[in-house]
Formats: C-alpha cells, structure tokens, sequence
C-alpha cells in the first residue's frame, strides 16, 4: 500500500543542536498516529516541520506523492490543535469555526452551514453563539478542534490538545476525539507524553527518543514487542534484566542477579555467544509466592512495599540491591507484607529478549 503523508530522512539543526535526525515514516490514509516521547525528545519539532512552522535541515515531506516542503503553513489544507486553544476571544464559537472558510473567501451562508454542523459533531449545538470566555476548557478545545476540521484538511495535527484538561475531561475528550475522527476519515498525527493515551486511542504508535524513531507499530506490539530497551523501559512497567547469551541455539542466557534461564520471543537477528543483551520481564507476568512454583525459573526477593490499587497490587522488592517489580491481582497480596521473604516466578514464555 502506498502511504499518503511520507517523511523521509528527515533532519532538523536548530543553531549547533540536533533535534531530529533520520527521521523516515510513512502514514496511511485515515490513520490515527500518535507521537510519544519524553519532553525534548523531537515529537513537537517534527508535528511544526509537517505544518510548516518549522523548515526541515534536511529531509522530503510528500502527501500523496506531492512534496509539501516548499508551501507556506496556510497553502498545506492541515488542521492544526495546540494544547491553549488559541481561539479568538472576541469571537462567538460560531465565528471562530467559520474563520478558515472566510480565509478560504467560502460564501458566508454557506460557511456558516458547515461551521454549525462541524459544532454539532462536537457536540456544541446550541452553544453557537458563546464567546470562549463563557466556555469551560473542555468545550473551548471541542471548538479549536471544529475550526481545525470544518475545512476539511488533508491532515489533523494535535499537539498535546488535552494536556491542560483534569483527568475525566480528559478521558471523555479522548473517546470523543477518536469518534470524530472516525466520522470523517481525516488521517490524523497525535501528540503526547501519555502512553495511556497513546494506548488507547492510536492505530500506531511512533516513539520518539532524543530525535531518533525508536520504534513505529501498533500499540499492543510497541507494548508485548519492543524493539529496544528504551521502549520496553518508556512503554508500561518492565524489569530491565541485564544479561549474557550463553547458547544462542537453546535460547539461554545467564543473568548475574536473575540465574540462568532461558528466553521466549524477541530479537533474533545477528545473535551470538557471550552477547550482552536485555531481558524484559513486566511485572505483570511475574508470580509471587511463598515457596517456589515449580515448573517456573524462580528468584528469592525481599518485599520492600506494596501499593495496593484494589483491583491489583504492586510489589516493589529487592534483590541483591537490584529493584524488582511484580504486580499481582489484589486477592493475592494479602499473603505477603513488607518485609517478607518470598520468591518471584516466571516461564520462558515471559522473558522477551532485546539487544539495542
Ligand atoms: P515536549 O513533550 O516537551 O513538547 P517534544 O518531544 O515535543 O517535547 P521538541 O519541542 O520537538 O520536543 O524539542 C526537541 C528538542 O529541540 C528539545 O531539546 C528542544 O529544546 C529543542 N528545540 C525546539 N525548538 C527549538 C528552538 N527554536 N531553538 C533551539 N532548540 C529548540
């Protein structure tokens, strides 16, 4: 399948710093794509060179084969949110959602049509004629996100839109926000430092580390198949086992704190003897247990607190001064308390091998 919006080696320097290097992706026609990285790590930068804020050092941006690179901001048919809504104060919802169509000199009759039902699918009908100071943050976004679609752009962009909203607005937000998106189809370029956010509303996922794609896939595959260190360690809870591969062919490796073992799914590419490698254990896959289970690799480790979420329990342990976490279903913890001696318990199965 060809993509629709293709980015290729690209590259930005900002004075003697670079903020992005290499940066290759390809999106699909009506993908939901969510950028998640650590602060700095280039998601921005890469989101403002798409929407031409930002020029590119290096590198071609296509949509549909045709190079975008050389347009001005308002000549690339993008729908653009930031995180403060930007709206302007003096105007009515109404006013606000037909300005790009009165940029693109639309007739106001009919502009007005299509500003009120892109309000309607955000769900302001009736709130047509409020300016931004009489709306909660919640709804001034729904309204920065009807002006960046009611043109029907190419492709969304949001920056971080529901960064400045309380948690259950937020979560509301998020399953309206895929809704909409659904409705229209519109290919959409997301950006977060949420992963539960990214989790549950992406197709795919790309993860962004000090400039570079670390990984780009769906969400269940960045979380049960990371392709590096970073992203096991970035994506949800891991146990970052440092290890040596000592038969390859057998799939087994030996861990100074853990003992030997051997490993499930993971890298398999270019692996040898001796190599110095990382096995990731989540901490949900891991029992605890007085004695051990058998049938299992097991360690020793010393309880060192539980946080109890109701439904789950973390326990935080230690082991040769090494911090391990295993997460338990809530029945199960009231066997154990800080302090205690017990064992963890794994199978191969659970021990998914990185070498990056
Ligand atoms: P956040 O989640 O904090 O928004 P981000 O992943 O979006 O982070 P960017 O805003 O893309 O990160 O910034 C990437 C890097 O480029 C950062 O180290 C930042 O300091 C740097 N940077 C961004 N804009 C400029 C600029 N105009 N001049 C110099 N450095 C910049």
């Amino acid at each position: 399948m060809t993509s629709y919006l293709n980015i290729a080696g690209l590259k930005k320097v900002f004075g003697t710093f670079t903020a992005l290097e290499n940066v290759d992706l390809d999106i699909q026609k009506g993908e939901f794509v969510t950028f998640l990285g650590p602060s700095g790590s280039g998601k921005t930068t890469t989101l403002m060179i798409i929407a031409g804020f930002e020029q590119a050092t290096k590198g071609k941006l296509t949509i549909e084969g045709q190079s975008i690179s050389n347009l001005a901001p308002q000549d690339r048919n993008i729908g653009i949110v930031f995180q403060n809504y930007a709206l302007f104060p003096h105007k009515t919802a109404l006013d606000n959602v037909y300005f790009p169509l009165q940029m693109r000199k639309v007739d106001r009759a009919e502009g007005i049509k299509k500003a009120q039902a892109m309000l309607e699918l955000v769900g302001l009908k009736g709130f047509e004629h409020r300016h931004p100071k009489e709306m909660s943050g919640g709804q001034q976004q729904r309204v920065a996100l009807a002006r960046a679609l009611v043109f029907e752009p190419d492709l969304l962009l949001l920056d971080e839109p529901l960064g400045a909203l309380d948690k259950n607005l937020r979560e509301s937000m998020q399953i309206e926000i895929k809704r909409i998106q659904k409705t229209l189809g519109v290919t959409t370029i997301f950006v977060t430092h949420d992963q539960t956010e990214a989790m549950s509303m992406s197709d795919r996922i790309v993860v962004f580390s000090q400039g570079k794609i670390e990984q780009a896939a769906a969400p269940l595959e960045i979380y049960h198949k990371p392709r590096t260190r970073f992203v096991a360690d970035f994506i949800g809870e891991s146990n970052l086992i440092p290890a040596t591969l000592t038969d390859v062919a057998t799939r087994r490796a030996e861990s100074p704190l853990m003992g030997a073992m051997t490993y499930g799914d993971g890298a398999t590419k270019d692996l040898r003897d001796g190599q110095e490698v990382t096995l990731v254990l989540r901490p949900e896959h891991m029992k605890l247990s007085r004695t051990p289970i058998e049938g299992r690799f097991h360690a020793t480790m010393k309880v060192e607190t539980i946080v109890n979420f109701g439904d789950n329990a973390l326990v935080i342990g230690k082991r040769d001064g090494t911090t391990l976490r295993v997460r338990v279903p809530g029945a199960d913890v009231v066997i154990l308390k800080e302090g205690d001696d017990c064992y963890v318990n794994w199978i191969e199965d659970n021990v998914y091998l990185v070498t990056e």
